[in-house]
């Protein structure tokens, strides 16, 4: 059996993460997601146009395929840009509650987020409309989430506690959870101008499992599945 590799980076080791055994890249940090979304990036995503490609909360090995796609069109941003000290170019101040106070419509080339839509406080269909609105025609946006419940479930009280929020959303700061069941319907409204893109046509089974992403992440909806949407039209 040939040893899997990181795609983002080239690290053959593999560490484990809480409970998760062999599951963190120890060259670069990357997790299952990360990876699978840099094999997709490297296979299909769009030219370069000259317009930005935002990346929320960066990740090192992301972030290096990312620059490397798009040279100094590459732009970091989260709402806590002095979260990333290893950065050496500057994070923008965004916040996801209000993407159109940052993003001028059909200003920007792509959206990459991994773990994110989880966080944001406020509605979440209005922070998918005006970041889909921010991209332009020909344009990305891809993105993970976690599933943690079989139903689409949030709940905005900031006086929940930690404990709470953990049991119901998986995380002591996340305040939804997707569902499996209903996760399509639930965005599908925000995309309809876009074009969801069939991954198996891009990564096979056997590229996971070298890239040590589990074959589920294509198969089914997990916490590793990227979606991925080119948009079409205006509206
Ligand atoms: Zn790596």
């Amino acid at each position: 059996m040939i040893a899997a590799q990181c795609p983002l980076c080239g690290g053959s080791e593999f560490g484990d993460y809480r409970s998760r055994k062999k599951v963190r890249c120890t060259a670069c940090g990357s997790f299952e997601r990360g990876r699978f979304l840099g094999l997709v990036l490297q296979r299909a995503a769009p030219a370069a146009t000259g317009s930005p490609v935002v990346h929320f909360a960066p990740e090192v090995g992301t972030s290096k395929v990312l620059r490397s796609l798009y040279g100094e069109a590459y732009q970091p941003a989260d709402v806590s840009p002095d979260s990333y000290p290893w950065m050496d170019i500057p994070v923008r101040q965004i916040d996801l509650q209000y993407p159109s106070r940052y993003l001028a419509p059909e200003s920007v080339l792509g959206l990459v987020h991994s773990h994110i839509l989880e966080h944001i406080p406020g509605d979440l269909t209005n922070s998918l409309y005006e970041m889909n609105a921010a991209i332009e025609v020909g344009g990305f946006h891809i993105f993970v989430v976690p599933f943690f419940s079989d139903w689409y479930r949030e709940d905005m009280d900031s006086g929940m506690s930690r404990e709470e929020r953990d049991r119901l959303f998986g995380q002591w700061d996340h305040v939804r959870s997707f569902g499996r069941r209903d996760f399509l319907d639930r965005i599908g409204p925000c995309f309809r101008n876009f074009e969801r893109i069939h991954l198996n046509d891009i990564v096979t089974v056997d590229d996971l499992v070298a890239a040590a992403v589990p074959p589920s992440a294509l198969t089914q909806l997990t916490a590793h599945s990227v979606f991925y949407f080119r948009k079409l039209r205006s509206l």
